[in-house]
């Protein structure tokens, strides 16, 4: 059954979570290199959904027009084949709700791709750079890749105008932000976005 009371309070737990994201990347615009068509992040990753993310999801994949749907099918289908032929331990896949370089479902995307991008740091005060630093993108103008770390100065020239700042976004946090707590959103359970579409009757919506 469809909780419509949960996905409000989920709608206004995204409407604060993102004006905070959008606070960050303000923050960080001196790293930033996102723009239009650019998605290398939705073309290599895992993308860990919950349920309550997923259904979200899915009430903007029913308004899609058919031929879109059936890209987006057409995109599951292989990558489902080439998950059935893969070996190791982390399946990475090209995000099936990409379709000519452009999230189809960007208004009621996930958390994780909400994220993409910033320099997150972890509860162990781990930091993890965006994967597009090493394609020469976001950060990249102030990660030194052959000592692996952030460098702010070179030769006695400043590298950057503002300092880099890491987030605590990693989505482990996030679910369990004291926002998420207040609202009493209730996530269910998280699996791959691809293990998410498998076991939903997406292809019917
Ligand atoms: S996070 Fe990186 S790959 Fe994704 S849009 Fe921004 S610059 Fe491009
Ligand atoms: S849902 Fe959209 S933003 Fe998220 S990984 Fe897929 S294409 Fe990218």
């Amino acid at each position: 059954m469809v909780d419509y009371d949960l996905k409000k309070r989920y709608q206004i737990f995204l409407h604060t979570f993102q004006r905070e994201l959008d606070r960050m990347f303000n923050e960080q615009k001196e790293f930033i290199m996102c723009k239009e068509g650019c998605s290398y992040c939705c073309e290599k990753g895992e993308y860990p959904f919950s349920e309550l993310e997923f259904n979200y999801l899915l009430d903007e994949y029913k308004t899609l027009d058919n031929e879109t749907k059936f890209k987006i099918l057409e995109n599951v289908a292989r990558v489902n084949e080439a998950k059935s032929k893969f070996n190791g331990e982390q399946f990475m896949y090209d995000c099936p709700f990409l379709v000519n370089h452009r999230c189809s479902v960007y208004q009621n995307r996930g958390l994780i791709c909400r994220t993409f991008g910033l320099l997150v740091e972890h509860d162990d005060d781990r930091l993890t750079m965006p994967f597009c630093q090493d394609l020469g993108l976001n950060y990249s103008k102030v990660y030194d890749n052959e000592i692996g770390q952030i460098v702010i100065e070179k030769d006695g020239n400043s590298l950057c105008e503002t300092m880099p700042k890491a987030y605590r976004i990693a989505r482990e946090h996030v679910l369990k932000l004291s926002i998420a707590k207040n609202l009493d959103i209730d996530w269910g359970a998280s699996k791959t976005l691809i293990d998410m579409i498998n076991e939903s009757n997406m292809a019917e919506l």
